[in-house]
């Protein structure tokens, strides 16, 4: 077996521990779907955080609390998101 075989077996194993979707055979596309709008909007957050903490590093205050804006911004689009995909799965049953 070659390394790189080796290395995306490896990394396909990695990939299912940190997401439950890859266990399921048939996922649901809908479902889906918003999975990836929910885990968007976190990596969003995820990234304007640290812009936030960066500018605030900086000494750039307006800056900061302009990004912080966005930062709630993506938390509300991630609430809702979350809210639709649990609404999906109670209705759809997957
Ligand atoms: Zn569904």
């Amino acid at each position: 077996m070659g390394l790189f075989v080796r290395i995306a077996r490896k990394l396909t194993l990695d990939q299912r521990k940190i997401s439950p979707m890859a266990e399921k055979p048939n996922p649901c596309l809908g479902q889906q779907e918003l999975i990836d709008e929910v885990q968007l909007h976190l990596m969003r957050i995820s990234e304007l955080s640290r812009a936030t903490a960066e500018a605030l590093a900086a000494g750039s205050e307006g800056l900061a609390l302009e990004i912080d804006k966005e930062v709630e911004r993506e938390l509300g689009m991630k609430e809702r998101a979350m809210g639709a995909l649990h609404q999906h799965r109670k209705e759809h049953g997957c």
